[in-house]
């Protein structure tokens, strides 16, 4: 990586402030999976033993408006009460990340009322030594996320105000542009955490000089959001395996009876155009041989496996079937890197998602062969989670949208904003 990291930096005595992604799910008001914050723990610790004068964390908890909206639509239709401040109370307030990380970090954490304003300004002037304070969520200010530049500019100034040096260890927020992301990297010196350089170091290796073979394994409801990632890896890759959701539109592409399966009818000619790309360029391009087809979405819906032509119309694919599996398996265990992105069906049913599990497995069963396996974050995360084989990859992605953004070969904002070499 050509960024300064904080191993470039002398933290001593300096007053730091560092953007994290502590944007935890959160079930009114309790955490329910720290991951992120964990992640995070190596760089705040590091540059605690430096005795530094104080630590100021900053992050984005949930997206308060959208969140609050979508919420309140649902309790309308739904004609239930809504309770627009105890809703933000248990979604998007830090004040129960703080107590955990103080849990996590054995020392007490300060909350600030809000990232910005005179109040906090004043806490943060008011820090004794080593003290650490965590400002409230960042996205409770419009400016945090504005499309204007002078509103994220006014918010980044304060942000900056509160220290000398700028860290940036919150991979899983690094693709977009926001003041306490971007922004602010243009006032102070600015550095990377461990943890986004470690992320960096994965990915990077892979899209860029990946051990062979390279097999990357692309799933997921839609070909829209992935469309970027499969056309990025196809010059990259020895294999590109697909499977989830978006096979059917691939299907459709060749004239094929998919039935209620998944479709995205506007994207047809898309996937069409891929194919003809593969067979031009003479990428090896899997789609699944067989599936696991319902009579409903439903987990207990009824269900059968047959060959990927046989699909009848009134029937839906769930999961892929045990021949892809197989194939696909035999695929991933040649590899001597490996990126997997979305799951091989709907995997949040238990009846359909033996497909994901088996990918899972078979990545755990590459890196012990020596393979280095990547899992991008989001869904795949859970599903390698919920597989129990998080720890046996070599890598699991803190950041779902950003992994996926560098596996389209997009600069991240955040990383790019850092200082060079
Ligand atoms: P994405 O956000 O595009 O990665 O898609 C993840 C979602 O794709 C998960 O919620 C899965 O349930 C869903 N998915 C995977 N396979 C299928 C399928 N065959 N039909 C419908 N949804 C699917």
């Amino acid at each position: 990586m050509n960024k300064k990291t904080v191993a470039d930096i002398d933290f001593k005595g300096k007053r730091v402030i560092m953007r994290v992604d502590f944007n935890v799910p959160l079930k009114n008001g309790v955490i329910q999976d720290d991951v992120r914050m964990r992640a995070a723990l190596p760089t705040i610790n590091y540059i605690l033993n430096q005795k530094p004068k104080y630590l100021v964390l900053m992050s984005h908890l949930g997206d308060p408006k959208k969140d609050t909206q979508k919420a309140k639509e649902k309790a309308e239709k739904d004609g239930k009460p809504f309770d627009e401040a105890k809703f933000i109370e248990g979604k998007h307030k830090m004040k129960p990340v703080v107590e955990h990380l103080s849990q996590l970090l054995g020392k007490p954490v300060k909350l600030a009322p809000a990232a910005i304003g005179v109040e906090t300004k004043a806490m943060v002037d008011g820090l004794k030594d080593g003290e650490i304070l965590m400002l409230e969520n960042t996205r409770f200010h419009k400016e945090e996320t504005s499309k204007v530049e002078a509103d994220r500019e006014r918010m980044a100034k304060e942000l900056a105000s509160y220290g000398d040096v700028f860290v940036n260890d919150a991979f899983g927020t690094a693709h977009r542009a926001h003041a306490s992301t971007e922004t602010i990297a243009h006032y102070l010196p600015a550095v990377a955490g461990f943890l986004m350089e470690k992320e960096l170091a994965y990915l990077g290796k892979a899209v860029e000089n990946p051990a062979k073979p390279f097999v990357a394994i692309i799933g997921g409801a839609k070909i829209s959001g992935k469309i970027d990632v499969i056309q990025n890896l196809m010059g990259k890759v020895d294999a590109l395996l697909i499977g989830g959701g978006m096979m059917f539109t691939f299907y459709k592409a060749q004239g094929m009876e998919i039935g209620k399966s998944l479709l995205e009818q506007d994207k047809v000619d898309l996937a069409k155009k891929i194919l003809d790309e593969a067979k031009a360029k003479n990428v090896k391009l899997l789609l699944p041989i067989d599936c696991v087809i319902s009579d409903k979405f439903d987990n207990a819906a009824a269900t059968k496996t047959v060959n990927i032509n046989a699909i009848p119309s009134d029937w839906m694919g769930m999961d892929i079937g045990p021949e892809t599996i197989k194939l696909f398996v035999n695929e991933i265990l040649k590899a001597k890197t490996v990126v997997w992105n979305g799951p091989m069906g709907v995997f949040e049913m238990s009846n359909f998602a033996k497909g994901t599990t088996a990918v899972a497995q078979a990545l755990a069963d590459a890196t012990k062969k020596g393979a280095t396996t990547i899992v991008g974050g989001g869904d795949s995360a859970s599903a390698i989670a919920q597989a129990g084989l998080d720890k046996a990859v070599s890598h699991v992605s803190t950041g779902g949208g950003a992994s996926l953004e560098f596996l389209e070969g997009k600069t991240l904002p955040g990383v790019a904003a850092l200082n060079d070499k």
